[in-house]
């Protein structure tokens, strides 16, 4: 058995234990490299875990369209969940369109609003979540395990492919034909926000195009929590 056999092997057997166990689970899909490994794995053997994405109203057009090839290829709607209207036009009032580059609160109050008050509601009444994250995709991530305490949504939540290197996501989807975000062919590895994420030159750090304005230290979006601490969302009023 090859090493990405084991790998596969491990992690369909972690997703039908999450499956077994924790339903209902729920898997949140940013529609990047790793999601689609995890979609595909979940979809092709039926294993009743819904898939959702935080649509936060601004992400590229190259990503909105990986819901259609999901949609073409397993016949399967991921669910959005959306920021609340009245927040964003808050926000966008008080501060401006793009103030996320003014600051790092700035930037954590908007993907508040767009995203982790959005998935709040997205994971409620579900007893695990699962991400895409994998350890060695950033310095925020070293020490990702693959079944972790949520102390923020309090609930497991699961890393299937924290084990996995970017050469494993990338066999596994050339292997089994699984459809791809066409911005990884343009630069883009991490895929976020169209105003807060660029490509990235060959040899950079596949998160360097995240946020690429703030240190590496605070380049999360208050969705995980890493080492142990959750990475704080301060309002912009506090
Ligand atoms: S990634 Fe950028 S645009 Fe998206 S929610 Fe965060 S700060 Fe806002």
């Amino acid at each position: 058995m090859s090493n990405l056999d084991t790998l596969v092997a491990d992690t369909l057997q972690t997703l039908e234990r999450i499956a077994a166990e924790y339903s209902p689970a729920v898997f949140a899909s940013s529609l990047a490299a790793e999601d689609m490994v995890l979609t595909d794995l979940i979809l092709k053997n039926r294993l009743g875990i819904g898939i959702f994405s935080l649509e936060t109203g601004r992400l590229h057009k190259e990503t909105l369209a990986m819901l259609d090839k999901v949609k073409e290829r397993y016949g399967y709607d991921i669910a959005l969940f959306r920021p609340q209207q009245e927040a964003v036009d808050g926000y966008v009032t008080q501060h401006g369109l793009n103030a996320f580059y003014d600051s790092v609160e700035m930037r954590r109050e908007c993907c508040r609003i767009r995203k982790v008050e959005p998935l709040g509601r997205a994971l409620a009444g579900n007893k695990a979540w699962i991400t895409g994250q994998r350890r060695a995709q950033a310095a925020t991530r070293s020490s990702l395990a693959v079944h972790e305490d949520d102390p923020a949504h309090l609930m497991d939540k699961f890393n299937p492919l924290a084990d996995w290197s970017e050469q494993d996501v990338w066999d596994y989807l050339r292997i089994h034909d699984v459809p791809v975000n066409a911005l990884h062919a343009q630069g883009f590895p991490s895929i976020g926000c169209e105003p807060c994420t660029r490509a990235i030159e060959p040899g950079e750090d596949v998160r360097a195009g995240r946020w690429w304005w703030e240190n590496p230290e605070s380049k999360e979006c208050g969705l995980h929590v890493v080492d142990g601490k959750l990475i704080r969302i301060k309002s912009v009023a506090a």
